[in-house]
């Protein structure tokens, strides 16, 4: 069956190498259980960007370094939310990343799943008002609503404060970002599924419900770092494949599948194509252990903007996040059809069970590259139904829920592929062009809430 497989000798040693070792688990434990969140603008995100850089020395990658930048920071504060009519009680709930310090008092409005029908029917009734969002997205949608587009929806409306309601029994409130990078205009806490189907139903049975919300976080400049690694290539080293995660987490939880399960799957491929290719590579395959994801994919950002003159060079960046999940190990090309060949060619030789599919979307570190142009796709599931986070985002993002045979067929599937990426001189995809991106930009359904952010950025700037 594998005769057609010209890296076979390569293959059966990094895929036995992976198969045999616990060293994949061994620093997903490391990264979840000795530095816990790595929530940006803590000693614990420093600590696992150095641990990561030592790791990357440790199984020979070149050029290992930190690329430091400042960004807009945020700290948590103690948020409170009372229901101050038609009865009294309080209710549990956490600040989402760049809520400001706010006291407001309002009736509450709720916008179901936060399509943008729901905002459209509501229309300025919203207004004034604060509004309760689910985290789950309408079945009859057909694609995943993002809790940023609701948010921006909600304060293209003008409304006084946001509260985001998990879609998920059990699991207490479920955190994200507001913004990115940025202080968020009107404030923006969660809830956990219970409390909010709690105000879902005393608005229907009263009517009219008014909240108090007191939130006291603070939006401070820092800094952070992404950490670089290289295997240089040896017939075109200025010709990259990228592969990345970010290796920040939420601050309520370990983080452990997302984002540290595909961290843990960035280094295992390191150590493996380090120790079986590393001098058989022809393009140079580097490592990028990105920081401040989850607050705005400001890692990635800062990195396109410092490599500006690199992009051309880059054929191909793979996203890792949170690629040791549960999810099956394929690729998501970002609808990059003229690549498909190659994936399946690559399949076939890897003789594995592989989806191959194209589909987009701006929330992970693939997408300020994208924005450049860049081929980028990332692992995943392309035929997957569009669905919740699970346990990611929550603090049940525990490291007793990542499986090691995930990890391990991960990083399979990643050390494989990046093999073939380097290595392969049919496999050379070209940069968009500045009108080609902007049109996928204008009209990938599944990137309407990069419109919405647009549209928001541009409402505040006129
Ligand atoms: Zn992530």
């Amino acid at each position: 069956m594998n005769n057609n497989n010209p890296y076979l000798d390569i293959d059966q040693q990094m895929v036995g190498d992976i198969y045999t070792s616990s060293q994949v688990m061994d620093n997903l434990t490391v990264l979840c259980d000795d530095f816990g969140a790595r929530f940006s603008g803590t000693p614990e995100e420093q600590q696992a960007a150095q641990f990561i850089a030592d790791t990357f020395e440790k199984y020979g990658l070149q050029n290992v370094g930190f690329e430091t930048y400042s960004y807009a920071g945020w700290s948590r504060g103690e948020a409170t939310l009372e229901i101050i009519e038609p009865i009294h009680k309080p209710i549990k709930c956490i600040s989402l990343p760049y809520c400001p310090t706010s006291e407001i008092e309002s009736e509450l409005v709720s916008v179901g799943y936060g399509s943008p029908e729901d905002y459209q029917r509501l229309g300025s009734s919203i207004k004034e008002k604060i509004v309760l969002a689910s985290s789950a997205s309408s079945p009859n949608l057909g694609r995943w609503v993002h809790r940023k587009e609701k948010y921006e929806r909600t304060v293209l409306a003008e409304a006084k404060a946001f509260i985001f309601v998990s879609e998920h029994p059990g699991t207490g409130p479920e955190t994200g970002s507001l913004q990115d990078d940025k202080a968020a205009p009107i404030p923006g806490i969660s809830v956990s599924k219970e409390d909010g189907a709690f105000l879902t139903r005393l608005i229907e049975r009263k009517g009219m419900v008014k909240l108090r919300l007191l939130t006291t976080d603070t939006n401070l400049p820092r800094n952070s770092w992404n950490v670089v690694g290289d295997l240089i290539g040896k017939e075109k080293p200025n010709e990259q494949i990228i592969l990345g995660c970010h290796y920040d987490g939420h601050d309520i939880s370990q983080g452990a599948t997302d984002p540290a399960s595909g961290m843990a799957i960035v280094i295992e491929t390191a150590r493996v194509l380090s120790q079986y290719a590393g001098n058989n590579l022809k393009r140079t395959v580097r490592f990028i252990a990105f920081g401040t994801e989850e607050i705005g994919l400001i890692g990635a950002y800062r990195y396109v903007d410092k490599h500006a003159d690199e992009l051309d060079n880059i054929r191909f960046m793979f996203n890792l996040d949170a690629a040791g999940g549960k999810s099956r190990k394929g690729i998501v090309l970002h609808q990059w059809c003229e690549l498909e060949s190659f994936f399946q060619q690559a399949k076939q030789e890897m003789a594995i069970e592989m989806p191959i599919g194209q589909k987009v979307h701006p929330y992970s570190d693939h997408f300020p590259f994208l924005i450049q142009g860049v081929p980028t796709g990332h692992m995943g599931d392309a035929e997957a139904a569009p669905g919740g986070r699970g346990f990611g985002h929550t603090m049940y993002d525990t490291l007793d829920k990542v499986e090691l045979v995930n990890l391990r067929a991960g990083s399979s599937v990643a050390a494989r592929l990046s093999l073939r990426m380097a290595n392969d001189p049919s496999f050379c995809p070209q940069r968009r062009s500045t009108e080609t991106v902007q049109e996928l930009l204008d009209t990938d359904s599944n990137l309407e809430g990069y419109r919405v952010a647009q549209k928001l950025a541009n409402h505040k700037n006129s």
